[in-house]
């Protein structure tokens, strides 16, 4: 499914299929996307807006997802620790890029994108493949009462908020999408925590001193 090529940088089989679309997931070692012209980035803020890149290209402004259709554009979000997610609609030719932290994923931030893949492009969400990749692991990620009572209604472990507990963010963006109505077989998971592999920033890990990696993904 996922795998890291000889630029360090993460694909996934399943979407090199479309050999019109250039995707990946950065790490430490591989930002140099981050010189690519034509690339869409957001000031992101945790929060649940989406933003049509439209064409555009540096950074368009405040939101954690963006959206685009135009060949030859890349949008992409910057993370460390948070899950980042590429999503394409093979039928319509459209790709979206979403920043999804605990905040936004309580504001179901990947749901929200694709709603609006829907209203733009007519993105129908059981055409979607969509890859979550690297970020914080559950093994890592513990969490307050406060952070688990916004996901109680996903886990019933969070319910018990007297013992510490874990997070799998990865695991929440996987069922927002299937609710949305996105196939689960079309939902590609990567296996790996950003603050157990050394391959990767992580904000937890590195604090004030952590880098961002930079997932990209686009139509050539
Ligand atoms: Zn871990």
């Amino acid at each position: 499914m996922f795998y890291k090529d000889s630029q360090n940088i993460y694909r996934v089989r399943q979407l090199e299929a479309f050999d019109w679309l250039v995707h990946g997931f950065g790490t430490r070692w591989s930002n140099s996307f981050g010189s690519c012209r034509n690339l869409a980035t957001l000031h992101q803020i945790h929060s649940h807006t989406v933003v049509s890149a439209a064409g555009r290209s540096g950074c368009l402004g405040d939101g954690d997802a963006l959206l685009e259709n135009t060949p030859g554009l890349l949008v992409a979000v910057k993370t460390a620790d948070c899950i980042p997610l590429l999503m394409v609609d093979p039928v319509h030719r459209a790709v979206a890029a979403v920043h999804a932290g605990w905040r936004g994923t309580a504001k179901r931030i990947a749901a929200r994108a694709v709603a609006q893949m829907e209203k733009e492009f007519a993105t129908r969400p059981g055409d979607l493949h969509v890859a979550i990749g690297p970020g914080i692991g559950k093994c890592c990620y513990r969490i307050g009462p406060e952070v688990a009572a916004e996901f109680a209604a996903y886990d019933p472990a969070l319910r018990d908020s007297t013992q510490p507990v874990f997070l799998d963010l990865g695991e929440i963006n996987r069922q927002q999408l299937a609710d949305t109505g996105v196939d689960e077989t079309r939902i590609y998971r990567a296996a790996i925590c950003t603050m157990c592999d050394q391959d990767f920033h992580s904000y937890r890990r590195d604090k004030q001193h952590a880098g961002r990696m930079l997932s990209v993904v686009g139509i050539a």
